[in-house]
């Protein structure tokens, strides 16, 4: 049994679509459970229609027929007019249409999920008829009845003993089983993983099920030792240890979902990351090993971080009681922490404003302590650094926090000066 993931770029169009089949037909087509995303840039696409609905402004008519249109190219593209999956496409739509009109929660996240859950809907609707329509059998499964969660909207936590009990009983392992990443259930309603949160749904299948393997199938060859939109020369890693993955996942390697090592790692499952486009390439094995191979200065970077110091107003040092203080309210403004730096009467914190809080952050902060917040700036971080790759780095912009470990060397930057 083995578990396959294909993201958003994988079925971005009715070609990426036939890939996606010829892919398949190349590895064969049995004991296979796919782990499919919202087609191309959809789940932004949702998040538009979200935010419209959610402020109640005149967007909510072009940002629906936006997604819809994109849908109907898509069927277009793949089928005949009058095939059944136009209705089915047409039903979702309506379903979507009735949740809008019926919702009366403010609650946004709930919302968030309700809505944006229909990307990976629709996407995996769509290929599973087509794969049907070609004479590939398949299994079209509801994942929100196998991945069971809390109701913590938009970043819901797994009920594993549930969730792995389903999964063993339902989950017939012979066939090509075809599923949506990213959703959840809490037992009523729709949750969803985090953004980019398939990845995770292929590890918990691939947990549950005790898989031989997971390929996530990229547009790239592998992981590489940069992001290749962000840096011209890059190197593809060959083999990555389970631990140096969740430590370049935690740092923010965009390539691979954070949570979805671990899983595999305890059940010493092998993760392979390969080009969906060369498949004559092997990409990518994470595997029990050691560091990474080659061994080559690794790059993260995150991009629209906030950089605040914060300083007690009477002067007293930054230690436990204040240090806390701070941290509850990080924790209580869901603000993502990437970096903490501290020294006696200064605390400094790089965080990601995930959920647009920072301002309500800052006011409620800055009754108590003193607050200087630079916006917008960069963190580096080099994993197996060398001196060359830090003055590659540090040319970026002016350095306002480094910090330098055996083997992570981090680097605030404000480029824009
Ligand atoms: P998916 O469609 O599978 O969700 P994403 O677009 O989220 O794919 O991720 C693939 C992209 O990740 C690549 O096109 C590449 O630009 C980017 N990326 C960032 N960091 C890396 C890295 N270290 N190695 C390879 N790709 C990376
Ligand atoms: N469609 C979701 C997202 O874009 C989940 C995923 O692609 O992994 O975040
Ligand atoms: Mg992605």
């Amino acid at each position: 049994m083995r578990i396959f993931k294909f993201g958003g770029a994988s079925v971005k169009s009715p070609d990426a679509v036939r890939n996606v089949v010829r892919v398949l037909q190349h590895q064969g087509t049995e004991n296979t459970l796919v782990v499919i995303s919202a087609m191309g840039k959809m789940t932004n696409a949702f998040e538009r229609l979200i935010k419209a609905y959610t402020e109640g402004t005149d967007d909510v008519k072009p940002a629906l027929q936006a997604i819809k249109d994109f849908h109907i190219e898509m069927l277009d593209g793949l089928f005949e007019k009058g095939d059944e999956v136009y209705t089915e496409v047409t039903y979702l739509f309506g379903e979507l249409a009735g949740r809008m009109a019926i919702n009366t929660s403010d609650d946004y996240d709930y919302v968030y999920d309700q809505i944006v859950g229909f990307g990976e809907i629709l996407s995996t609707t769509i290929v599973s008829a087509y794969l049907t329509k070609i004479g590939i059998e398949n299994k079209w499964l509801d994942v929100r009845e196998y991945i069971k969660t809390d109701s913590n909207y938009r970043d819901a936590k797994v009920n594993w003993e549930l969730t792995e009990t389903i999964i063993k009983e339902k989950v017939d392992t012979s066939k090509l089983n075809i599923t949506q990443g990213f959703l959840g259930n809490n037992g009523e309603y729709t949750t969803t993983l985090g953004r980019e949160g398939s990845d995770y749904t292929a590890g918990i299948f691939a947990y549950c099920l005790e898989a031989d393997n997971v390929t996530i199938w990229k547009d790239v060859p592998g992981v590489l030792n940069a992001d290749p939109r962000v840096f011209t020369e890059t190197e593809l890693l060959q083999k990555i240890s389970y631990t140096e993955a969740i430590e370049m996942a935690f740092y923010g390697a965009s390539v691979i979902h954070p949570k979805t090592i671990q899983p595999l790692e305890q059940k010493q499952i092998p993760l392979y990351v390969r080009s969906f486009d060369d498949l004559d390439r092997s990409g990518t094995t994470v595997l029990k090993s050691n560091g990474i191979e080659p061994e080559v200065p690794c790059y993260i970077v995150k991009k629209n971080q906030i950089l605040i110091s914060v300083a007690a107003k009477d002067f007293s040092f930054m230690v436990e009681d204040n240090i806390s203080d701070v941290f509850k309210k990080l924790h209580d403004y869901k603000l993502k922490v990437n970096l903490i730096q501290n020294s006696a009467i200064s605390f400094s914190v790089c965080v990601e404003d995930k959920f647009n809080s920072f301002d309500k952050f800052y006011n409620d902060l800055k009754e108590t302590f003193k607050i200087k917040s630079y916006k917008d700036v960069t963190l580096y971080t080099i994993r197996h650094f060398n001196d060359d790759a830090l003055d590659s780095i540090k040319k970026k912009g002016k350095a306002i926090i480094r910090q330098i470990n055996t083997e992570t060397a981090q680097l605030v930057i404000q480029e824009n000066v």
